[in-house]
């Protein structure tokens, strides 16, 4: 049964832990309440990309390094990569945090949407459709930053410049919002998708029709009681709708 299209699906964590390695404790010395917030890492992310690429046999790419020593969502030119427990630290250092923690989980991703293409390419050959990535990043935020309430379960964060990337986040977002246990999807929000970031990287490297980097973003408000990770109805409909999302059934 020929397939509408042949897209092979990839998955990130920039934010997954808080993990200090044992060299650059000092930095971050008597820290350990920020590193245990939103600050230093995405609560729930982790273990909902782990999910995801168990149920849809997806390769994950996740970092467990805390975001307060380098941003790894955040382009190799921005100076903001940097907290303010980095950012001035004397410049050989900070070129060590970029080589040894930022640089490695970009080359692992690039490296992981270079192969998905190649198996896209192939499947597409043999079902005589186009060659595509979806990456989908799994992030999440925190329900109230400063005076800004968030209250949507779900945010969807990408390119409108990008016909088939808007194709793929409107329609999940219209799927999700149908979803029983989701209170509220939107998108572009609470930040905006051509922001800089790891899938604006990677859309400068790949064209439209090859490649879609869609931040997925779950309001912490839902994480289950025990913090690490998500309430099992929201996981459910992420799983549910990306999976339907991927396998649109039978060319009409
Ligand atoms: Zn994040």
């Amino acid at each position: 049964m020929a397939r509408r299209t042949a897209v092979a699906l990839v998955l990130t964590c920039e934010h997954g832990g808080a993990r200090v390695p044992a060299r650059w404790k000092a930095p971050l010395a008597g820290q350990e309440a920020l590193l245990a917030s939103h600050r230093g890492y995405d609560a729930g992310a982790l273990a909902t990309a782990r999910v995801l690429s168990r149920e849809l046999d997806a390769p994950l790419c996740a970092a467990t390094v805390t975001r307060l020593l380098v941003d790894l969502n955040r382009s190799a030119h921005n100076p903001a990569r940097f907290s303010r427990f980095t950012r001035d630290l004397p410049a050989p250092q900070r070129a060590r945090l970029h080589t040894e923690l930022w640089a490695p989980h970009r080359a692992a991703v690039e490296a992981m949407v270079a192969q998905a293409q190649t198996q896209a390419q192939t499947q597409a050959q043999t079902q005589a459709g186009p060659r595509a990535v979806l990456h989908v990043a799994v992030h999440s935020f925190t329900p109230v930053l400063d005076d800004d309430v968030r209250d949507y379960d779900v945010g969807l964060l990408y390119d409108p410049g990008r016909a088939w990337e808007r194709g793929l986040a409107t329609a999940w977002t219209r799927a999700l919002a149908r979803c029983e246990g989701v209170d509220g999807v939107r998108r572009n929000a609470p930040y905006r998708g051509v922001s800089d970031g790891l899938t604006r990287g990677l859309r400068g490297l790949h064209a439209d029709r090859a490649y879609a980097g869609i931040e997925l973003e779950l309001n912490q408000r839902r994480l289950a009681a025990r913090g690490d990770r998500f309430e099992p109805a929201l996981v459910r409909a992420v799983v549910g709708t990306l999976r339907a999302l991927l396998d649109p059934g039978p060319a009409g």
